[in-house]
């Protein structure tokens, strides 16, 4: 579905941005609303729920919802892709021959 498919990647950008999300208690989160200047709760009810218009009006996740979940999976995130970072190229042309194609 292309518009939860929109929803992720806005709550991967609302993490990117830094800042945007508060926990206030270990089953809910506040994230910044994009568009004005007030915050919506995310709340762990066996399930996410946001009170914003997005998610009261579709009951599907939102992007709040979708950032709160994507930060809680940062650090495993982080960890499988700094093994990368860390690792020798295996060959010392790999970075050559990436520039090469653009
Ligand atoms: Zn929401």
């Amino acid at each position: 579905m292309a518009g939860q498919r929109m929803r992720k990647l806005r709550g991967m950008e609302i993490v990117a941005r830094g800042g945007q999300i508060r926990r206030v208690a270990n089953s809910l989160f506040i994230v910044q609303s994009q568009v004005g200047n007030g915050w919506y709760e995310v709340r762990w009810k066996g399930h996410w729920v946001c009170n914003c218009p997005d998610y009261l009006k579709r009951g599907v996740p939102c992007k709040h919802i979708y950032a709160v979940v994507f930060l809680s999976r940062l650090p495993e995130i982080l960890l499988t892709n700094a093994k990368e970072l860390s690792r020798s190229p295996r060959r010392p042309c790999d970075i050559v021959d990436m520039v090469a194609v653009q």
